[in-house]
């Protein structure tokens, strides 16, 4: 029987403030609900200030489960990386997540499969649970190789790894077409790719691939997500857009 606590993400990419901020932490104090993992993934700027917000409110929220997460890490683990963020800085202010191989940073900052690949290991490296994101572009889903795009960035950090090392993970699917488009995936779509990893996964261990977390990203609002959500192998969600907005995100969590 699997044990996955539904979890549901907040990246705010490069967006959000100390309002917002201060405006969740108001609303997840009438969350009274551990049985939804919460993670902010707020640009790292902000990880001191939302984590002694959340000090601060531990009282408040002892019938929540917050996290914070960082959005991304270097896979260097110290030196001359000007303007890199260790998973160490990480671990030090608070952060129990980080997301890895976003399709932004895979596109916009030539993160290849293998950067991603040692930095997934980073992350297990200093104590922190990666949130791997794998997901096709519209032209790879047109053309009917949406599983072997994901098996391709699921093997790169396989062949390093070993399938072992999804032990201690989350895994995003994220169809760039929907990420930000307005335009989410469909229940069905979703559920598709999601059990073709659990499946994958379970090849090699069915314990990880039973269990591990696999949650769903590209425009979740609060009006998609409860289908979404319903499907038998979507554990939760990643949520742009819809976690800059302190109800909304909130209303995710509860439909969770
Ligand atoms: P979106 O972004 O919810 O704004 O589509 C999701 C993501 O990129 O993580």
């Amino acid at each position: 029987m699997a044990l996955r606590r539904p979890m549901v993400a907040a990246n705010w990419k490069m967006d959000g403030s100390q309002q917002l901020a201060n405006e969740l932490f108001d609303k997840f104090k009438q969350l009274k609900d551990d049985s939804v993992e919460v993670v902010l993934c707020p640009p790292s700027i902000y990880l001191d200030s939302v984590q002694k917000l959340h000090e601060a409110n531990r009282e408040a929220l002892s019938d929540c489960l917050v996290r914070l997460g960082g959005q991304n890490l270097s896979h260097h683990e110290f030196g001359a990386y000007t303007g890199e963020i260790s998973g160490k800085m990480l671990k030090e202010f608070g952060c129990s997540y980080v997301i890895i191989g976003h399709s932004e940073r895979r596109r916009m900052y030539g993160e290849t499969s293998d950067i991603v690949a040692d930095k997934f290991a980073m992350a297990q490296k200093v104590g922190l649970t990666p949130i791997l994101c794998v997901g096709e572009s519209l032209p790879a889903r047109e053309a009917n190789r949406t599983f072997e795009v994901i098996a391709g960035e699921l093997d790169a950090v396989i062949k390093k790894h070993g399938t072992l090392a999804f032990d201690n993970a989350v895994i995003a699917y994220e169809p760039l077409w929907a990420i930000g488009t307005g335009k989410s995936a469909t229940p069905e779509q979703a559920q598709e790719v999601h059990a073709y990893i659990r499946r994958r996964l379970s090849e090699v261990s069915p314990y990880i691939g039973e269990n591990i977390r696999i949650l769903y990203g590209g425009s979740v609002k609060a009006s998609n997500a409860a289908d979404l959500f319903a499907q038998p192998d979507v554990d939760g969600g990643l949520v742009g857009g819809a976690s800059l907005n302190a109800s909304e995100f909130t209303t995710l969590c509860r439909i969770a």
